[in-house]
């Protein structure tokens, strides 16, 4: 940002009276620019096949960029006005046109280096009801063999579903914490 949102004024880098760091700050009007983490919300979205009883996972292939024609989960940023979970179920319905329920919290996990951090829930589909979307090209439910290991968006990602991998044959998905450093090759 180089103007103020508020009076549009240059803005300057200093540190604020009582602060101790660095903030884009408005000489004209003396407003701080704050800059903080975003929140990106997301689902493991499970389906459960009807005649075999197979759980398969919803994974989308990008249609935009960062990373066009790579796999992922669905997931954005929390908007204004909605809970973690009203915000992965409409990122999810946005981009697969698939409506979730049950959501229950599974994974943060903080990436320092571009400041996010990524809260995804596991998810029920109510109906193997989905399509591509304008941010997904294609939209399908998978096994766990068919994911596409080395066509993954995002090391969240990966790392998300490497651990919903190891937790699914306890049949126990206790929430947990972590962190990825590793960056995009
Ligand atoms: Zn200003």
């Amino acid at each position: 940002m180089n103007y103020c949102s508020d009076c549009g004024g240059r803005l300057v880098n200093s540190i604020p009276a009582g602060d101790d760091r660095l903030r884009q700050v408005c000489p004209a009007c003396g407003r701080v620019h704050y800059q903080n983490p975003k929140l990106v919300v997301g689902c493991i979205p499970l389906w459960k096949e009807r005649a075999s009883g197979e759980e398969r996972i919803l994974i989308c292939k990008r249609a935009i960029e960062p990373r066009l024609g790579y796999w992922t989960l669905p997931a954005g940023y929390l908007e204004n006005g909605e809970t973690a979970a009203q915000g992965a179920a409409r990122e999810t319905l946005e981009e697969t046109g698939a409506e979730v329920v049950d959501l229950a919290p599974y994974r943060m996990y903080d990436i320092v280096h571009v400041h996010q951090i990524y809260f995804i829930f596991r998810a029920r589909l109510e109906a193997a009801s989905f399509h591509p979307t304008k941010e997904s090209a294609e939209v399908k439910l998978i096994a766990e063999s068919q994911i596409p290991w080395d066509e993954i968006a995002f090391p969240v990602i990966q790392k998300t579903l490497e651990d919903y991998f190891r937790d699914r044959p306890t049949g126990r998905f206790p929430f947990a914490v972590g962190e990825i450093t590793e960056r995009l090759k």
